[in-house]
């Protein structure tokens, strides 16, 4: 078995303004270091659309119809300040909760040793009712959610390495202790949310890093905070959201991660995989704004799961 690559095309279509950080090159960055012969074994499959019943395991109808309504028949809709929608926004963010899902399809009906995920718009600042954030839908959540429906996981822990707080994943499941939600991120940073003392029913463990903080702070917090919640709670599934936006070039934060820190963290990941998971884990793509610091950091993550 090897590792799935999720990507398709329909990503590269969902538009943002002129500027905006979240564009389609960072798709095409991603597509262009998994060329690499380095990377021939990746098993690549072409995304699947999801349906509105997935999506529905994590957001409210209501939202739902109301994202649907939001699509333009041309041009770019604004949902709020940061967060827009073009035509194919919604086969965009549909096909990235199919992949998603099919992912955790993928790890317990064992056609892959674990699966990496290149979709946008990302999903972790999505809440139950709210886009926000470039996030429309919470792939990480329906992810979670979709494995304990279909294939009965009882534990599922979501770890989220994205320099923002995730606090859409933390809003879904703040009163649910079947779902483990930890978070590094830096702090004070965009959305503002992810103190150490949000800690839901003692399911939610935020880690929050200081500006300027580097590779072994973040590793401290792993290894304080991450790691031990993930032993303590002996997950069936570890899905991660990988955002790349923790990286020193990233210019949206003051983190100064570097490649080896992502696969660093991945390894330490598949290891509790192993442990707890029959080595189940699902990666989702959230942010990472700078295309080489992106790009670098995606090779050496998605390496790592190779190397199992
Ligand atoms: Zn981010």
């Amino acid at each position: 078995m090897t590792t799935r690559y999720y990507h398709h095309p329909i990503h590269l279509e969902h538009l943002t303004p002129p500027g905006h950080p979240e564009r389609p090159d960072r798709l095409k960055a991603i597509e262009k270091v998994l060329a690499h012969e380095a990377f021939a074994p990746l098993d690549r499959v072409e995304s699947p659309m999801g349906v509105g019943e997935a999506v529905l395991l994590a957001h409210p109808r209501h939202y739902l119809d109301r994202i649907e309504a939001a699509i333009p028949q041309t041009g770019m809709a604004r949902i709020d300040a940061d967060t827009s929608v073009s035509p194919k926004s919604w086969q965009a963010a549909m096909t990235g909760v199919g992949a998603a899902c099919a992912a955790v399809d993928d790890v317990f009906l064992g056609r892959a040793a674990n699966a990496f995920v290149s979709a946008r718009p990302p999903g972790h600042h999505a809440e139950k009712a709210t886009a926000m954030g470039f996030c429309l839908f919470n792939n990480a959540a329906i992810a979670a959610r979709h494995a304990q429906k279909v294939h009965g996981a009882a534990r599922v822990a979501i770890v989220d390495w994205d320099v923002h707080h995730g606090n859409g994943t933390q809003d879904i499941f703040w009163t649910d202790p079947s779902v483990l939600y930890c978070s590094t991120h830096q702090m004070p940073l965009y959305p503002g949310t992810g103190a150490k003392d949000e800690t839901g029913v003692g399911n939610i463990v935020n880690a929050p890093l200081a500006p300027d903080s580097d590779g072994d702070m973040f590793r401290d917090a792993f290894e304080s905070r991450v790691l031990p919640a993930i032993d303590a709670f002996r997950p069936d599934l570890v899905i991660i959201s990988a955002g790349f936006d923790a990286h020193h070039r990233d210019p949206l934060a003051e983190i100064n991660l570097v490649e080896d820190d992502f696969s660093w963290a991945t390894g330490k990941l598949m290891d509790r995989a192993d442990r707890f998971a029959s080595g189940r884990l699902v990666s989702l793509l959230e942010g990472g704004y700078d295309l080489q610091g992106l790009a670098l950091s995606v090779a050496a993550h998605v390496g790592r799961l190779m190397r199992g």
